[in-house]
């Protein structure tokens, strides 16, 4: 027994040499611990920049033949967006029923140096809602003096031509209401039916990305126009005054459960 027990310790030394000799050292207890990573399917992609250079993120949850764009923050002063939107990413991870009918596209911030003085416009002073290639759109020093002349704008126009959405909701304040252009009347009267926002045609607005996606290239978008106090609420709060109805346009005619 001591001989065997000899040994065996001799042959634990020589390993433990051994191995120190080739640079590989026993892997210590420790570096069994579980390792939790971000699955990489949800791990948000650099489309480009803003003019002042900040990333604009996309955010993809799912993989279905069905695709939706859920974008906020089009205008920088109308944050509430940002924080649904970023809600509506957590909760499309854990509803992992949806994610082999539909592929989610969220942009939470597509007017990142607007976001980061509090102004409706971009870094040049451009409303990227009004910067779209639509027969209705008007050049202007605001609104740009040809279409698509700002890199947020191209972006997002390039993703939509790209991708080619199904569905689309943008998110807004504070016009309190469901807007919506092309074929989008249905989604927005099953969203009303979830949420406290009325439903309100406002006309398509010049050179919007809704005369472009919905009068233009007739996909269904929805302006969904949330209230000047919902930027005081919290993610949370957000969530259970609308996320329903947002997972609600996204199955659409589907209900999301
Ligand atoms: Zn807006």
């Amino acid at each position: 027994m001591r001989l065997d027990l000899i040994r065996t310790t001799i042959a634990a030394a020589a390993l433990t040499c051994l191995l120190t000799l080739t640079g590989c050292q026993p892997v210590p207890r420790e570096a069994y611990a579980p390792v939790i990573e971000t699955p990489p399917l949800f791990a948000p992609r650099h489309l480009g920049y803003s003019v002042l250079g900040k990333p604009i993120e996309l955010y993809t949850v799912g993989y279905g033949p069905e695709k939706v764009l859920v974008l906020a923050a089009i205008h920088g002063n109308e944050i509430a967006g940002i924080s649904l939107a970023k809600r509506l990413v957590d909760r499309l991870k854990i509803l992992d029923h949806l994610h082999s009918q539909y592929t989610v596209m969220v942009l939470p911030i597509v007017n990142p140096d607007g976001v980061a003085v509090g102004s409706r416009f971009n870094a040049n002073g451009i409303d990227l809602n009004r910067n779209f290639p639509a027969a209705n759109r008007i050049n202007s020093m605001s609104f740009g003096l040809q279409s698509l002349t700002e890199p947020e704008s191209q972006i997002l126009h390039d993703l939509i031509v790209a991708q080619e959405p199904d569905r689309i909701i943008s998110i807004h304040q504070p016009l309190n209401c469901l807007d919506y252009d092309g074929p989008g009347e249905g989604i927005v009267n099953v969203m009303a039916t979830y949420c406290p926002l009325p439903v309100n045609k406002l006309g398509s607005r010049s050179g919007s990305l809704g005369s472009f996606c919905g009068v233009e290239n007739n996909i269904p978008i929805v302006t969904m126009e949330l209230t000047e106090a919902d930027s005081n609420l919290s993610a949370a709060e957000l969530w259970d005054l609308y996320g329903f109805a947002v997972l609600s346009a996204i199955t659409y005619p589907n209900l999301p459960f």
